[in-house]
């Protein structure tokens, strides 16, 4: 069984994230692909982050209807600073003998050493790269193992929509329509 992994802030989730997911489930043959929104990624400050349980329904909003995809809250259940290696000793105890694709866009490729505990890292799953415009295929760090997918390189980002949504633009392209409609109901992002 081929299980692919992305984990993220999705703050708020957008087209990019879901061009990743369809790139990685064509491209691999995923049986499954879970989303793990983080409680509180290490890299990034949370002082202007959308609580949890709203991250959270965006995602389940994105991918309602989706057959092989997913939302797994363990990691904002588990709270704190959310670290992959405990997300992905988790899969590989619950999916003995699964094949863990752990996907990342390639902004993330150079920085894989900083993450905790590298070598279980790279022991429990592959690690997936999908293209972000403007980035070139950087050679893996040792001890990671992986590959780059073709996927829809998509120039969007979360923090392009929190500032369209801060400025007054639209972001109705950029994100699921039934998304952009709770961000504007909860008035998310505006300060
Ligand atoms: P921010 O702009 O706030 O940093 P982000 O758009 O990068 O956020 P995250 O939730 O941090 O979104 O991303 C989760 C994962 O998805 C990361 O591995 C990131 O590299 C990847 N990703 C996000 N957007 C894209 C995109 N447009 N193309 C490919 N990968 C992406």
């Amino acid at each position: 069984m081929k299980l692919g992994i992305f984990g993220g802030s999705f703050d708020p989730v957008h087209l990019g994230h879901l061009l990743v997911a369809q790139a990685a489930v064509e491209e691999l043959g995923l049986d499954r692909l879970y989303f793990v929104p983080a409680a509180q990624s290490p890299f990034k400050s949370d002082s202007h982050a959308a609580p949890a349980a709203m991250r959270l329904r965006l995602l389940r909003l994105a991918l309602a209807g989706k057959t092989n995809c997913e939302v797994d809250d363990q990691e904002i259940r588990r709270g704190g600073i959310s670290y992959t290696v405990d997300t992905l000793r988790d899969y590989a105890g619950r999916f003995p003998g699964a094949e863990l694709f752990y996907l990342i866009g390639a902004d993330n490729v150079a920085k894989l050493p900083e993450w905790r505990e590298p070598t279980e890292l790279a022991r429990l799953a592959q690690f997936i790269v999908v293209p972000r415009p403007g980035l070139s295929e950087l050679p893996f760090p040792a001890p990671f193992r992986g590959k780059y997918l073709k996927g829809f390189p998509l120039g969007v980002s979360s923090s392009q929509i929190r500032a369209r949504v801060r400025s007054g633009l639209p972001i109705d392209p950029l994100v699921p329509e039934a998304v952009a409609a709770a961000i504007r109901g909860a008035g998310l992002y505006l300060g």
